[in-house]
């Protein structure tokens, strides 16, 4: 039976060992995340011919931002070196098209595990642990599954019994605080500095360059909100879950941001560079981003 660290559940992306999956399989669009187009399907032309970037060491400054804040937890090399067992689209180009779909495919199941293997660990939830245990042994194995059981698979189905548990989990880390409801709010540059958003329902809001400096974000539910430029200078993150890296390293924050004990300040953040100095982070909503967002390559 899988435990729940990211790590040994294989969760964290270790790009090394993937054929540049990210860099291939999604599309971009210039934008203030990216300084050219590429379809999917199409080698990034950063892309060397060992699956590293060429401009690793200056994503930011070179105008590719938005690969610097994608996280695929780990499905890259899942689908490398499990699925196709090191065989890569390079060597075995008849092989390309289905790789792209599994890692889509795959992304989405370590996405899934990402979030059981979380909300397993939420005191507050113990009346569901059960069933978010069997649900995250069950994802498991399906990420074990061959490429052509992988593309065939009803993967939102699967999704849609996994939120059914995620969001009961959710509820009873949130019981009794009278937390906001803003699921899936638009609230795309609002100002909401200083704002009581303790124990609020933020699954899904759109919340690109919202204003949250100073809010009061403790044991909020943050599952899929888009914080593209949100600026999180001096705001309460303490206990809020479903909350991804990948997601914060697209914000904006500063010392004083107080962030859950699973994540990490960004860098860009105390360096001052990235997106509080980026002219494209306050420019809205700019759905344009490799699926929704690529990480950093070495
Ligand atoms: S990390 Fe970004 S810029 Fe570098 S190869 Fe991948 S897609 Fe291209």
């Amino acid at each position: 039976m899988p435990g729940t660290n990211p790590r040994e559940l294989g969760l964290l992306a270790d790009c090394e060992s993937c054929f540049g999956l990210c860099c291939v399989a999604l599309p971009f669009s210039a934008s203030a995340d990216f300084a050219a187009d590429k379809d999917a399907g199409q080698p990034c032309h950063n892309l060397r011919d060992d699956f590293r970037c060429s401009i690793h060491a200056q994503l930011r400054q070179r105008g590719y931002p938005g690969c610097t804040v994608f996280d695929c937890f780990g499905a890259g090399q899942k689908v490398s070196q499990v699925t196709y067992e090191g065989r890569s689209w390079r060597q075995e180009p008849g092989t390309a098209g289905q790789m792209y779909a599994v890692f889509a495919i795959m992304r989405q199941l370590h996405e899934l595990l990402w979030y059981l293997a979380e909300a397993l660990t939420l005191e507050a939830a113990a009346p569901v642990h059960a069933g978010l245990r069997r649900a995250l042994d069950e994802t498991e194995l399906l990420t074990r599954r061959g490429a052509g059981e992988l593309e065939r698979l009803d993967v939102a189905a699967h999704r849609a019994g996994v939120n059914t548990l995620l969001l009961r989990a959710s509820e009873l880390v949130r019981a009794g605080q009278r937390g906001k409801d803003r699921r899936g709010a638009d609230l795309i540059g609002v100002r909401l500095r200083g704002a009581g958003l303790r124990a609020a329902d933020l699954r899904g809001a759109y919340l690109i360059g919202a204003d949250l400096r100073g809010a009061d974000l403790r044991q909020a539910d943050l599952i899929g909100a888009d914080l593209r430029g949100a600026d999180l200078a001096g705001a309460d993150l303490t206990g809020a879950f479903f909350l991804t890296q990948a997601q914060l390293n697209a914000a904006k924050g500063d010392a004083a941001t107080r962030l859950p004990a699973a994540l990490t300040r960004p860098a860009h953040w105390l360096a001052g560079d990235g997106r509080r100095g980026d002219p494209g982070a306050q420019e809205g909503p700019r759905r344009a981003g490799k699926g929704r967002r690529p990480r950093r390559r070495r």
